[in-house]
């Protein structure tokens, strides 16, 4: 998926551990090839190639994650939409781009986004993009489903805690051995040595988008990798949007949508949804949080 995963088990003995591991591992790659858009021959890049054409017959797990992706689409007045990706052309974050697109380029991207356009036959498990040069993409959502994934299956194996880590994205289940839960800490990222937070994660899941590692910067001004689907132009003022939520998926597309939404509005949303909580830290390193988060004091 682009992004490493470190996966911690409590376990019997070493050799059990690195069986329950593997299972996980294998899961993840699993997912990786059902929803991968680059991998020509997922079922992903099969929705794509019959954008504007016919409607394509998925894995009904495939057609779930869509689905909740559309909710999520709708939740958040599309801050948040996986059909983000026919936007891929215009930004480039790999080091590429050596000017800012042009403004004709960038409204032109827009045209084809709008989660509206996916249609979905829950009977017949299908799945079909209206417009022609509609793409969907699951960067921002696949990590955190993909260890929801891993950890359900290692749950069902008996694994009676662990942690699914996806790049710094913490899904944890049970306790420590020691009978401790599972603590995330929470670092700003203008000052990275310093953890300024250090909270407990009880089977749930703590997930960061940020803006300090995939993003480009045209004349003093840094443009994200995620990207307003309404306009077409990178998101700014926040450099990482924390979230906790039981789910991995939520926290993941929750904490891309609350980068695009920005933090009024953020906050305002998330303190709408129950057993959900962010932080945010915007470009100044000014932290603010949502109204049930208790920050314990490292
Ligand atoms: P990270 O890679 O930092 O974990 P995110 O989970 O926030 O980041 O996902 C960012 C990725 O999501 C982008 O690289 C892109 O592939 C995709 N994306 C960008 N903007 C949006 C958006 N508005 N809605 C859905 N997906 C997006
Ligand atoms: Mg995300």
């Amino acid at each position: 998926m682009g992004s490493r995963f470190d996966i911690t088990v409590v376990a019997q003995n070493e050799a059990e551990g690195n069986s329950f591991i593997d299972l996980a591992i294998a899961e993840i790659t699993r997912i990786e090839k059902l929803i991968s858009s680059w991998d020509a021959n997922s079922q992903t890049a099969a929705i794509n190639n019959a954008a504007g054409k016919n409607p394509v017959k998925v894995d009904p797990e495939l057609f779930q994650l869509i689905k909740h992706a559309i909710g999520i689409s709708k939740l958040t007045d599309g801050a948040f939409d996986i059909s983000y990706a026919s936007m891929d052309k215009i930004w480039k974050f790999d080091g590429s781009m050596t000017q800012m697109p042009d403004e004709e380029a960038i409204k032109a991207s827009v045209a084809r986004v709008g989660y509206q356009n996916i249609v979905l036959d829950e009977a017949k498990n299908t799945v079909f993009l209206k417009n022609e040069g509609m793409k969907i993409g699951f960067g921002a959502i696949g990590k955190g489903y993909a260890a929801d994934r891993a950890k359900a299956l290692l749950i069902e194996k008996g694994v009676s805690a662990g942690i699914i880590n996806a790049s710094g994205d913490m899904n944890t289940w049970g306790f420590q051995p020691n009978g401790n839960p599972w603590k995330v800490a929470i670092t700003n990222p203008l000052d990275k040595n310093k953890v300024f937070a250090l909270l407990p994660v009880v089977n749930s899941a703590v997930v960061t988008s940020g803006n300090y590692e995939k993003y480009v910067t045209f004349e003093g001004t840094r443009y994200t990798h995620i990207i307003d689907p309404r306009s077409g132009y990178p998101a700014t003022g926040i450099i990482s949007a924390t979230v906790f939520a039981p789910k991995a998926e939520l926290a993941d597309a929750l904490a891309t949508s609350v980068f695009v939404m920005g933090i009024d509005v953020g906050l305002n949303r998330i303190n709408q949804l129950p057993n959900i909580e962010c932080i945010i830290i915007d470009e100044t390193g000014k932290i603010y949080k949502s109204d049930h988060i208790e920050i314990e004091k490292s």
